[in-house]
């Protein structure tokens, strides 16, 4: 049978884009339907923005770092609904650039939602036009997920994390639900720009799955940068509090209350398989509504694939992006090859920043047993003029069979830089005496972890 397309790409994300751009350079006729903007959760309400507020928020602490070194900073104003529009001009922009990319490697782009009529067939939305394709891969991503009302009365009050972009002015005071990833990386930006920021988490310590010491700094290093850390807390309902600055009062689950001018849930991400139709397509879902696949992201039915954060494996641009490739280039070019999911180098934009590649020192223990750690906490340089006070922790979690490193964290300036470099030597498989005869850089952060000498704990 002929068929319209000899691929169709639903979702124009990370994955999505990689995937399609790659298959026709095959010259194979490749087709992409995106229901919002190009670029998806990275590009548009994700990675990029996010960061580039990261970098707005650490001004503040650069202009009192500043004063130690001479200069002076008066007057020092902020403007949000300047920087959020230059945010917003520069998505536009790089949505821009994948919508080019895509047209130039000839693939064809509907701006619209497209959903499975059977294996074979997707209808477009709302034009309701349908379409063919012999292959289809499915990269519709992930979706902020908050508990439903009825758990939470009036969680109608609140916003995600696909919102926090549309704010154009700083709040008085945010409230941020959640502890993992999205929580505390925000929780610094809106300190960092100066609102009153608070942190609530159900359990005692964010970061879960993090390596214990990590989350230790890290929880240390949100209530140092003002951040009113609220643990083992969790809200039970939300209500009109009556004030115009602080609209909304949360009452937590002990009774306490607090007024809040914006709450954004970052209670985790979901995959957007709702209302896709795999059922049609016999396509099958876990529990979570993640697409099920193999290590070539093939799921239960033969010619529908699956690649990114909608597979709910590793919720990581650059992943599905390597997931995306590995299929394509499979696929479409005779070149099989699977993406490995070990050993992914990953960073939380906190401020400081968390970098960290393997194991942490506990899945390594339950893992491989005996380990060699090396941790070691120190002031940088920048710190004597400064007057700054915070610490940079660094720790290596050694197999003590082989001296294998297992697994590199760090929490320091720049951590996201220099777990990229040390992620290749993990990947290599180096050895704690590799890194011992690697020579140090003076004078940096980073020689630190090739100079670690002191064993905190061996067993
Ligand atoms: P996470 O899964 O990282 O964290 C969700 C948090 O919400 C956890 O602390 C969880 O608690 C808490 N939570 C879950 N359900 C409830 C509930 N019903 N009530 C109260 N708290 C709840 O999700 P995020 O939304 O922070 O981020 C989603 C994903 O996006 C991340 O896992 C990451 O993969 C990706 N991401 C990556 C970034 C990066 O690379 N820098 C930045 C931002 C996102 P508990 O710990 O107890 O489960």
């Amino acid at each position: 049978m002929a068929y319209d397309f000899d691929l169709f790409v639903i979702g124009g994300g990370s994955g999505g884009v990689r995937a399609a751009r790659i298959a026709a350079e095959s010259g194979a006729k490749v087709g992409l339907a995106e229901e919002y903007r190009m670029g998806g959760t990275c590009v548009i309400r994700g990675c990029v923005p996010k960061k580039l507020m990261v970098y707005a928020s650490g001004y503040a602490k650069d202009f009192k770092t500043a004063e130690g070194f001479g200069w002076s900073a008066d007057n020092i104003r902020y403007d949000h609904n300047k920087c959020m529009t230059a945010i917003a001009n520069e998505v536009t922009r790089l949505s821009g650039l994948y919508m080019k990319g895509q047209k130039n490697a000839g693939v064809e782009v509907f701006e619209a939602r497209a959903e499975f009529v059977d294996a074979h067939t997707l209808v477009l939305k709302p034009s309701g036009k349908t379409i063919t394709a012999e292959k289809i891969l499915i990269a519709v991503g992930g979706a902020p997920w908050a508990p439903e009302d009825a758990d939470l009365p009036g969680v109608e009050r609140t916003i995600s994390s696909n919102d926090i972009f549309d704010l154009r002015e700083l709040p008085d005071h945010i409230v941020l639900v959640g502890g993992g990833y999205i929580a505390v990386e925000f929780a610094h930006v809106f300190a960092g720009l100066g609102a009153e920021t608070t942190l609530i988490y159900r359990k005692d310590k964010v970061l879960r799955g993090f390596d214990e010491d990590v989350r230790d700094h890290v929880q240390q290093g949100l209530i140092d940068a003002g951040v009113n850390v609220l643990t083992n807390a969790v809200p039970a309902r939300i209500e009109a509090s009556g004030s115009e600055a602080q609209p909304h009062r949360i009452t937590l689950g002990s009774g306490e209350t607090l007024d809040a001018s914006v709450i954004m849930m970052a209670t985790g991400r979901t995959p957007y398989t709702n209302g896709l139709g795999c059922e049609k397509a016999g396509v099958a879902l876990d529990a979570n509504g993640a697409v099920i696949v193999d290590e070539y992201s093939k799921t239960n039915v033969g010619n529908i694939w699956a690649v990114g954060d909608v597979t709910d494996r590793v919720q990581l641009t650059p992943v599905a992006i390597r997931e995306g490739h590995a299929f394509a280039d499979t696929e479409f070019h005779g070149r099989p090859w699977a993406f490995d999911h070990t050993d992914i180098p990953t960073a939380v934009f906190t401020q400081p920043e968390v970098g960290t590649c393997g194991l942490s020192e506990a899945d390594a223990r339950a893992e491989h047993g005996a380990l060699d750690i090396y941790k070691t906490s120190f002031g940088p340089m920048k710190n004597a003029i400064s007057g700054g006070t915070s610490k940079v922790f660094m720790k290596l979690v050694v197999r003590q069979s082989d001296e294998r490193v297992l697994g590199v964290h760090v929490v320091s300036p720049d951590a996201a830089e220099m777990i990229q470099t040390a992620g290749i030597a993990i990947k290599m498989g180096a050895t704690k005496q590799d890194f011992d005869r690697t020579c140090a850089l003076h004078p940096s952060i980073a020689e630190e972890l090739v100079t670690m000498r002191q064993k905190a704990s061996s067993d």
